[in-house]
């Protein structure tokens, strides 16, 4: 009875160990991440630029989303911009204007997320406009 008591402790302390191991490489991993976690060295000069005269007129921006290993475009499966680090989704407190800045003065891709996303999408792709009501 003792023995098999024995038993269920060792179990349950390695059972408990192993769940901490992974936490803190989690923890890890998600710290190493967060450094690393949206590279923008790798978008196009253009794309960097806008996001420079976004800053300057518009003021502090945050960067959601960069590369995407792999991201496809919802609904349609077709090869997004983010999996060749060709776009970025970024918020800006000044959405709406920057936005409006935006359609007029980038001549690639620009879409703009509302509701749980609340983004702006740009990218250096072929001239697009878009206005989205749900995440992409
Ligand atoms: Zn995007």
């Amino acid at each position: 009875m003792l023995s098999k008591l024995n038993v269920t402790v060792k179990k349950m302390r390695n059972m408990i160990l192993t769940a901490l191991c992974a936490l803190l490489l989690l923890g890890g991993n998600a710290q190493q991440s967060q450094a690393g976690r949206h590279p923008t060295g790798c978008l196009p000069g253009i794309i960097k630029q806008r996001l420079a005269e976004v800053r300057k007129k518009f003021g502090p921006v945050t960067i959601i989303s960069t590369m995407r290993r792999g991201a496809r475009i919802s609904g349609t499966g077709r090869r997004s911009k983010h999996a060749d680090c060709r776009a970025v989704d970024f918020k800006v407190k000044n959405k709406m204007k920057a936005w409006r800045w935006l359609n007029k003065n980038h001549n690639g891709g620009v879409g703009l997320y509302h509701g749980r996303c609340s983004h702006i999408h740009i990218d250096n792709g072929h001239r697009a406009r878009w206005n989205r009501n749900y995440c992409g």
